[in-house]
């Protein structure tokens, strides 16, 4: 019986000790990330659907969250921002995601050793420096495990950055992260934010974007559970020079650089990729002067 509970634990969590490097046999452990609708996947503009849909509601974003409310982690795999419900409340609904309510959970990010790679998507083949995932789950689901793999349960936004020099990349707001990069550059080590305003949607301008791709996707990292609904913005955000180089100097659990922390690309298979235009693109009319015998045509050719 003891052991039977042990075996069940290892299966739900699937915490096998997983690395990038090996990440080609994750499979063996995690099955589902031998499975058909994974990711990342290359985003080609040219190939994909073109869709109107009306904006998603942003609730939050553009709230003052204290600095010190949000803790920023290195797991081994990542650097890690977790939001915490009772402070920041974040939301996403509407749109494309139609009457489902997502919270932001966590914000975490891919990177390369080097610049021209690490980030997870590729647009037109070509990889850029690092990827932040903003991971939201249904607020139908008590945590992001229990969403994982669920219909509709998860929704994760992508920003894909390339390093910028001068002002382009001293622009970068994420600062208020990086800064407090070198601080938790062990395994386990956790640090809160110290700017007093951190505003989401100016360090993550999710809620400015007006055309981004959209598809069914996985978590990229193991167990790799489907059902994720992946909005990948195609807007190419800014860093510096100093900034990608406080993710390089992290480390994994065994001191090794913690670099490349990216899942190579997967198969499309039958999977669809749109490009969606928001409402903010495609619904700027012309003001227009209307007297009062136009307005009684409008209604006799409404009726
Ligand atoms: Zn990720």
């Amino acid at each position: 019986m003891f052991k039977f509970i042990i075996c069940a634990t290892l299966l739900l969590s699937s915490s096998f000790a997983w690395k990038h490097s090996s990440q080609d046999s994750w499979g063996e452990e995690s099955p589902d990330c031998n499975g058909k609708q994974q990711s990342p996947i290359n985003l080609i503009p040219a190939d994909a659907q073109a869709q109107n849909a009306q904006n998603i509601q942003f609730n939050g974003y553009d709230i003052q969250i204290p600095g010190n409310s949000l803790i920023l982690v290195n797991n081994g795999h990542s650097a890690q921002l977790n939001f915490n419900e009772q402070t920041s409340n974040l939301t996403i609904t509407g749109g494309i995601l139609g009457e489902e309510k997502y919270i932001l959970e966590q914000i975490h990010f891919h990177w390369g050793g080097a610049n021209g790679r690490g980030s997870e998507h590729t647009i037109d083949w070509k990889p850029y420096d690092l990827e932040a995932h903003l991971v939201h789950r249904n607020t139908k689901f008590e945590s992001v495990a229990e969403a994982a793999g669920k219909e509709n349960g998860l929704t994760v936004l992508g920003f894909l950055y390339e390093q910028r020099s001068g002002l382009l990349g001293y622009n970068s707001d994420i600062r208020a992260i990086t800064d407090r990069l070198p601080i938790i550059q062990n395994e386990g080590n956790t640090a809160r934010l110290t700017t007093r305003n951190f505003i989401t949607g100016r360090n993550f301008p999710a809620d400015k974007q007006t055309t981004y791709f959209n598809y069914a996707g996985s978590l990229t990292t193991p167990g790799c559970s489907e059902n994720v609904n992946w909005i990948v913005f195609d807007r190419i955000q800014g860093i510096a020079a100093d900034e990608l180089r406080k993710f390089r100097d992290l480390k994994t659990s065994d001191g090794d650089a913690l670099v490349d922390n990216w899942r190579k690309i997967r198969d499309l298979n039958d999977r669809n990729v749109t490009l969606i235009k928001t409402a903010d693109n495609f619904k700027i009319i012309p003001p227009r002067l209307i007297v009062p015998q136009q307005l009684n045509s409008i209604r006799a050719d409404s009726n």
